[in-house]
């Protein structure tokens, strides 16, 4: 049986969205969600908002991130398993959809594995545009693992960030992220050391998979005027960043009642205070102040986030037509005669 041309929902595989990274360009690409993802925390007050909804296990999570700007709704399906590398799996995969909200029908799905890590990576570089000390050029990338090349051409790419020192506990790690950064216009630079990472870098990316309070950056490894990218830390119970550097550092959040909850600031008092990035880029709340200031991103990624990913998706699909029709929603001609429907389908 045909199924009806109004109930067929575009479906991005994974495929689809490599062939689509190599059809815009992946710095363009990352570019142009930063730009959907800046715009949507703009009309940041207009969206539904409730901190993500996450089943916790000894491995990892598995946690769901729902919002709607009253139009259309978004939700992402997504796994945290830091132990799943060893096993040959991802620590994070992921899927999403767009629905629309008039008649609650799906109206895109995708693969959110790799849009996350680009979602991620365009995120971290749209706030440090907001947030980096002036002619910041270094990154010190910590933690060399799946999101770490995208952190890095997206700081790129947003920044015009040239040099990246990387540095992950896994040496193989770190010859994995420089063999992939090779001919990206980038300089890559290997280190033996966190300590050796951050030399001469003003803006510290921490993007560890660790299901623990680890300390990847210490006090003592933080100089003033430095941007804080922190990615790794982002469950309750996993964070990266020694207290006393947050006690020294302005620190710039998405959503306070999902980041107190699982960010670097869970480690501090409940009414500690922060400033919700929205407000820096609409221009309500300052944003980097003086040259010396620590500026923290505590960053555990927010649905409107990926919402802005979709929404991105779906505006690229018409031109490129890179999806498949998927046949997801039982949509018979008399709306009340589902049974009917099924009935007819007899072989
Ligand atoms: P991954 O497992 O592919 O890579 C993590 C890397 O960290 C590994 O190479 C590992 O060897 C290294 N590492 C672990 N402990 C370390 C240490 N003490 N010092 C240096 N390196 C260390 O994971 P990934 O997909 O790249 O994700 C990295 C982290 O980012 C995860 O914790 C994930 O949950 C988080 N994440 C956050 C967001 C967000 O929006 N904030 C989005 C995606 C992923």
């Amino acid at each position: 049986m045909t199924p009806s041309y109004k109930a067929l929902v575009p479906f991005v595989s994974v495929d689809h969205m490599m062939q689509l990274i190599h059809h815009i360009g992946l710095e363009p690409m990352l570019r142009g969600l930063a730009d959907y993802i800046e715009a949507d925390f703009k009309r940041w007050e207009l969206f539904d908002k409730s901190p993500r909804v996450a089943s916790h296990s000894a491995e990892g999570v598995i946690e769901l991130m729902p919002t709607s700007d009253g139009e259309v709704y978004g939700f992402k399906y997504v796994n945290g398993h830091p132990s799943n590398t060893a096993e040959g799996l991802q620590t994070v995969t992921a899927f999403g959809l767009l629905a629309d909200v008039a008649t609650g029908y799906p109206v895109l799905l995708s693969e959110m594995t790799i849009l996350t890590a680009l979602r991620t990576a365009a995120t971290s570089a749209m706030v440090a545009r907001h947030l980096a000390p002036k002619g910041a050029d270094t990154m010190a990338m910590i933690g060399n693992g799946a999101q770490s090349e995208f952190q890095s051409l997206a700081m790129k790419a947003i920044c015009d960030v040239n040099t990246v020192r990387l540095y992950d506990i896994d040496a193989q790690a770190t010859a994995k992220c420089a063999r992939n950064l090779a001919g990206h216009g980038l300089n890559v630079i290997p280190c033996a050391t966190p300590e050796e990472a951050i030399q001469g870098a003003q803006i510290l990316t921490t993007c560890t998979a660790d299901k623990q309070y680890a300390t990847i950056l210490t006090d003592n490894m933080v100089g003033a005027g430095v941007h804080i990218n922190a990615i790794g830390g982002d469950c309750p119970g996993k964070t990266e960043l020694a207290p006393a550097i947050l006690h020294r550092s302005d620190i710039f959040v998405e959503f306070p009642p999902q980041t107190r909850v699982e960010g670097e600031i869970q480690q501090l008092a409940p009414d500690h205070k922060i400033t919700e990035l929205w407000q820096v880029i609409t221009g309500a709340a300052p944003g980097r102040t003086s040259s010396q200031q620590i500026t923290l991103f505590d960053s555990v990624g927010f649905a409107i986030e990926d919402f802005s990913a979709l929404r991105y998706l779906r505006d690229q699909l018409t031109e490129t037509g890179l999806f498949y029709n998927l046949d997801l929603l039982a949509d018979p001609d008399d709306p009340r005669d589902l049974f009917g429907m099924v009935q007819r389908a007899a072989p």
